[in-house]
């Protein structure tokens, strides 16, 4: 990514500083005539000339609007160079009284890039200034007016601004820079901390809280009728007595290599969540009661046959599982609830097994 993205001009602004330099361009001939005189016979030529100039500055501005993703400053300092090379232009025509101030637009462009553009293009722009401004006062040794001390003297004012603006752009790129870095971290730790508060530490998958903002969505799109879902709750049979014999550290072992199963279990559109202690909750996207029975058949087939090694010996474990397809309209604790009671049917039952809600919504559906 170009980091000098989140940098670029916002184009009211600029647009707002395009036109005020048009306006600029525009008022030159209007300055003439005021001070020529209506009789003056290049007042047409004067007028057009300043309108083009306008003309061709505000469709710049156009231009930089409508493409804007290409995100470059070229033509910032396209627009620069242009405004520049008409204000020098003018001052050439322009009565004597006028032309200082006509000479100061210039630097006001350069001023305005060295705010955004890169160094390189900032340096490109302040040699073309100078060398037009350079043309200018070359063409001005033709006037009989011509002063050369006064001519001196506004080019080393030029260059002195220059070098002003020069110094101003590279502590503004420097903060700039720094500016995007923290902003770099700032986002990267706030991904992490999102990580770390929707994910179990211990099994990698999503925790509680993601499973449940899930579940509120998915909700939201079966109660307008888009898709079902399906909810199997997951207990790892007798958890306790492996933790008892094998110790605490087997026991983390088989909460990770169930997660890693029933991960590849699911589709990734699903999600499979550890919901606290050995309980997980994986929502079948999609599902149904008939499809996730099928499910938790072949997942707890694949849990008695995961072999976990200990030092003395293998372990073995089972899982039981509650099925409960999502009645629209039934709200989430509901569907939850229903589950964690087929659950408990399955338990009673000998564990090992899976039983399906058959229940009602425990409130009525709306
Ligand atoms: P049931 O078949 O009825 O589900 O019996 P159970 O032993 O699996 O259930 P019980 O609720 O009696 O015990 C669950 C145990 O899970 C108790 C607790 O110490 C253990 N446990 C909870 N979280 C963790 C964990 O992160 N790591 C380990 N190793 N054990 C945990
Ligand atoms: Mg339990
Ligand atoms: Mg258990």
């Amino acid at each position: 990514m170009d980091n000098r993205q989140s940098t670029q001009p916002r184009h009211p602004k600029q647009r707002l500083v395009t036109a005020g330099i048009a306006l600029m361009a525009c008022l030159v001939p209007v300055g003439q005539i005021f001070s020529e005189g209506w009789s003056n016979p290049l007042i047409g030529t004067h007028l057009v000339q300043g309108l083009a100039w306008a003309l061709v500055l505000i469709g710049m501005a156009i231009a930089a609007e409508k493409y804007h993703q290409l995100r470059g400053h070229d033509l910032l300092v396209l627009q620069v160079l242009w405004c520049n090379l008409g204000a020098i232009t003018f001052a050439g025509v322009t009565p004597e009284a006028l032309r200082p101030l006509l000479l100061i637009v210039p630097l006001v462009g350069v001023m305005y890039a060295a705010l955004y553009v890169a160094r390189r293009q900032l340096i490109l722009l302040m040699v073309l200034t100078l060398l037009l401004h350079g043309i200018a006062v070359l063409n001005g040794l033709s006037f009989p007016e011509f002063d050369l001390s006064i001519s001196i003297f506004s080019s080393l004012v030029y260059l002195l601004f220059m070098a002003a603006f020069f110094a101003i752009s590279t502590t503004l790129q420097g903060l700039r820079d720094g500016l995007i870095e923290s902003n770099q971290k700032l986002h990267a730790e706030v991904e992490d901390f999102r990580e770390m508060a929707l994910k179990d530490e211990l099994t990698g998958l999503d925790n509680r809280r993601s499973v449940m903002e899930f579940l509120a969505r998915q909700i939201a799109l079966v109660d307008r009728g888009q898709v079902s879902f399906a909810l199997c709750y997951v207990d790892i049979d007798h958890f306790k007595a492996i933790n008892d014999q094998f110790g605490h550290f087997v026991g983390d072992d088989v909460l990770q290599r169930f997660s890693k199963l029933a991960k590849s279990a699911a589709r990734s559109a699903d999600i499979v969540a550890r919901f606290g202690g050995e309980e997980f909750v994986i929502v079948l996207v999609g599902g149904t009661a008939e499809t996730a029975k099928q499910f938790a058949i072949r997942l707890i087939a694949q849990a008695r046959n995961l072999a976990i090694a200990s030092e003395s010996q293998n372990v073995g474990f089972t899982v039981s599982i509650g099925v409960a397809q999502y009645l629209p309209g039934e709200g989430i604790d509901s569907v939850i609830a229903r589950a964690d009671d087929a659950l408990y049917g399955a338990k009673r039952a000998g564990r090992d097994g899976v039983q399906v809600s058959s229940s009602m919504p425990l409130r009525a559906i709306r």
